[in-house]
């Protein structure tokens, strides 16, 4: 069970009043609370001294390893206020490992699980306060970066973790009922043998200028297809993407390494083979998509992960092309699937695979 982690309280903690103003329209990654997890490693002592400390800067060498060669891993869950007035984390054990298996292919030492569990554990309780009722939720950000000042090209020695939180609304700001994809050509996220499996902060950066591109053609968001043939949907920036075909069939693309291996993915996945639905992890071509599109065949896209959960694609644009998914309109399924998963979320329905653990009691 969790360990008793030793929290050192912010002298001042944002008053009751301004954090109810931060609460009431808290966009996304922007209303941080008070404190945050922090923990060290070094070659002689491993991961340690792991505590709740006020949320400040962390000082780091400018030559730290972070700087320059980008060390680094992170994590995204979430701490929900459940209908019985307690709280919740989901799968926050799926984003222990997920860390872990992030860390190896960076070359860092992973962070422990039952250190990762602890640390998000003791900071969404200290944080209680700040996990809204209400369509909003507690996001929960760990991360790792090498420490070491050092400019020579091998792993570092010293790393720091953490964990930062925030409170958040939805996502896509202005309540729209989905999204519109750019499917660059030009750039790609990921290739064979390369980090796309693994959540770090890289990968990020190589996307950025896809995704700036998207918002110059009026998208919300750049589609990533495979690195190889340019031909096959991968996934977006920050999300996986699922199809509903209008025979029933529920398709995604497989974990084939160059596709982060979402939780909230395989948490869909699950639920949609206990509904009964025809599941396929199987690669999807961008033609083929928007030909089904068009012909009706394909009925419904969309996006998932932690922080958008479920979000309807209503519209791909190529260079070539512009088309309507769905006749533009959010489908059933995806609603469907929304609200069972926001059902265990939320402590509202059964929970069969044990994926909510409450954080008090
Ligand atoms: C985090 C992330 C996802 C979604 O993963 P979840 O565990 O569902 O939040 C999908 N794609 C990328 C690239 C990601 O970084």
């Amino acid at each position: 069970m969790t360990a008793q982690v030793p929290v050192r309280r912010h002298p001042s903690p944002t008053a009751t009043d301004q954090r109810a103003t931060l609460m009431t329209d808290p966009g996304f990654g922007q209303a941080f609370t008070d404190h945050m997890a922090s923990a060290r490693y070094s070659p002689e002592e491993g991961w340690h001294g792991l505590e709740i400390v006020p949320r400040e800067p962390i000082l780091l060498d400018p030559a730290a390893s972070v700087f320059h060669y980008a060390q680094e891993v992170f994590e995204g869950l979430k701490a929900y206020a459940l209908d019985d007035g307690t709280a919740g984390l989901f799968r926050p054990d799926a984003n222990a490992r997920r860390m872990v298996r992030s860390a190896e292919r960076l070359a860092m030492p992973p962070v422990p699980e039952a250190l990762f569990l602890d640390a998000v554990r003791a900071l969404a309780a200290v944080e209680r306060d700040w996990i809204p009722t209400g369509e909003g939720s507690l996001y929960l950000r760990p991360f790792a970066v090498a420490t070491e000042a050092f400019l020579g090209v091998r792993p570092a020695q010293a790393y720091r973790f953490g964990v930062i939180a925030c409170t958040v609304g939805s996502y896509f700001r202005g309540g729209k009922p989905g999204i519109s994809l750019w499917a660059t050509t030009q750039y790609t996220r990921a290739a064979p043998g390369g980090t796309g499996e693994a959540k770090c902060g890289g990968n990020y950066a190589t996307s950025l200028l896809a995704q700036r591109e998207a918002v110059a053609k009026g998208c919300d968001q750049a589609l990533f297809l495979d690195a190889v043939q340019r031909r096959f949907v991968e996934e977006l920036s920050g999300m996986n993407v699922m199809f509903v075909h209008a025979d029933g069939r529920l398709r995604t693309p497989p974990l084939t390494g160059t596709i982060l291996p979402g939780i909230t993915r395989d948490s869909l996945l699950t639920l949609a083979r206990e509904e009964g639905l025809d599941v396929a992890e199987e690669p999807y071509a961008l033609g083929d998509w928007l030909a089904d599109a068009r012909s009706g065949a394909l009925a419904e896209a969309f996006a998932c992960g932690t922080a958008a959960v479920i979000t309807p694609i209503l519209e791909v644009h190529t260079e070539a092309d512009r088309v309507l998914v769905g006749g533009g309109k959010p489908g059933p399924v995806a609603a469907r699937l929304r609200e069972r998963l926001s059902g265990i979320q939320r402590g509202r329905a059964p929970d069969p695979h044990g994926w909510c653990e409450r954080l008090d009691g």
